[in-house]
């Protein structure tokens, strides 16, 4: 595979090199489900699969025996069902006006989260008298409810003029969404928990769902009967703050444009933002905020900034993250030479960290991944 996003780039051209390893995101996959015991472990591939590349992704989870698959927008699952025709399919971001029959034509599962889309559902399958591919109950579909995010999902209040809608529709699945992403908020957590027990009473009987990445970590904390992990999958720590017990998947290497030779009071970039406060050997590499190095990991005299990683050597970003190139200073490294390549994304320079230098999470950082790299997946 070369690229994503239509750029044709033979590894010689490629500024940089981006690969992911497909058997790392699969032991992370089987790690996940190990935890989660009885719970089955689903996998949550909305926005191409976290940027990662949906294809080989789903390729990957469907050989190891994921069954259960959760994508944000309809035409996502569309996308996920021709890869696998017996994939379980969630839609995250629930009914859109006019989109039922694509879910009923695709075998999709929408994830209702109001009285009107609820209402449009029942309206649809009734109409249409839609059934199961294999002939069987109503279309499945999941509910969603709210217990304290604010964002989707049925809330308490609703609950009234819900309940007598629901009771027609083929519920196979009862959600909600944890607010807080693992910052050791495990009150807030529970305190979900405590609602979503109380409101799921009403479907006791009907499989529940939970715990995204970190809330499979979260101590004693209920798995239900599916979990629903993506940035765990892809490498990112679930347990912030602790040691990450997932396998790096992702790995950014750029490649040294030009090195030059910088005397002290010599400024660096637009805006001069980085002064050499004594003689500096420096590197253009060539990577920058348009392949998704965020512009926020520029490093100033004031501020350290990101890092890439040559020859071992952790060499400070300096001055701003340009569209294209980014510059280091590599006067620790003895041999770094035009052509060679620095890794700026991998098991040492995690995702985590980029995102943390750059004040922003690890999610947008692979979300954010560029197309202009020349990828490469390790296959199993
Ligand atoms: C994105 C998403 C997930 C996955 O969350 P991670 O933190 O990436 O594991 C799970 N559930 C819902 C509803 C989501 O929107």
């Amino acid at each position: 595979m070369r690229t994503a996003g239509g750029f044709d780039v033979s590894r010689q051209e490629a500024g940089a090199i981006l690969s992911i390893d497909l058997k790392a995101l699969v032991d992370n996959w089987r790690t996940l489900q190990a935890v989660c015991g009885a719970a089955e472990c689903g996998a949550v591939v909305k926005a191409d699969a976290y940027g990662i590349g949906m294809e080989p992704v789903v390729q990957a989870l469907d050989a190891a025996g994921c069954k259960t698959y959760f994508v944000a927008h309809v035409f996502e699952g569309r996308r996920l069902r021709a890869l696998s025709r017996d994939a379980v399919i969630y839609v995250l971001n629930g009914l859109l006006p006019g989109t039922a029959p694509s879910y009923a034509q695709h075998g999709l599962r929408p994830v209702l989260g109001s009285a009107p889309e609820i209402e449009e559902w029942l309206q649809f399958t009734a109409l249409s008298g839609a059934r199961t591919p294999d002939g069987g109950d109503a279309l499945p579909a999941a509910l969603q409810i709210d217990t304290g995010m604010n964002r989707l999902g049925l809330k308490e209040v609703d609950f009234d003029a819900a309940e007598c809608l629901t009771q027609h529709v083929n519920v196979a699945l009862v959600l909600s969404h944890f607010s807080w992403t693992g910052h050791g908020d495990d009150d807030r957590a529970r305190n979900q928990i405590e609602i979503f027990e109380r409101l799921r009473a009403r479907w006791f009987d009907v499989p529940a769902s939970m715990a995204n990445s970190a809330g499979v970590f979260l101590e004693r904390g209920p798995l239900y009967d599916l979990v629903r992990p993506g940035y765990a999958l892809y490498g990112g720590n679930p347990t912030p703050g602790r040691p990450n017990p997932m396998r790096s998947v992702v790995r950014l290497e750029a490649r040294i444009h030009q090195i030059h030779q910088v005397a002290p009071g010599e400024r660096v970039g637009y805006e001069g933002a980085w002064t050499a406060k004594s003689p500096r050997r420096l590197a253009t590499i060539s990577a920058g905020y348009a392949d998704g190095v965020p512009h926020a990991a520029m490093g100033s005299n004031a501020r350290a900034g990101g890092e890439a990683l040559v020859s071992g050597r952790r060499c400070p970003f300096v001055g701003h993250v340009s569209m294209d190139l980014i510059v280091i200073d590599i006067s620790e490294v003895a041999n770094a030479q035009r052509g060679d390549m620095v890794e700026l994304i991998g098991p040492t320079i995690t995702i985590d960290e980029l995102a943390a230098r750059a004040g922003t999470i690890g999610y947008e950082i692979l979300t954010h991944l560029g197309r202009r790299f020349y990828r490469r997946y390790t296959r199993l």
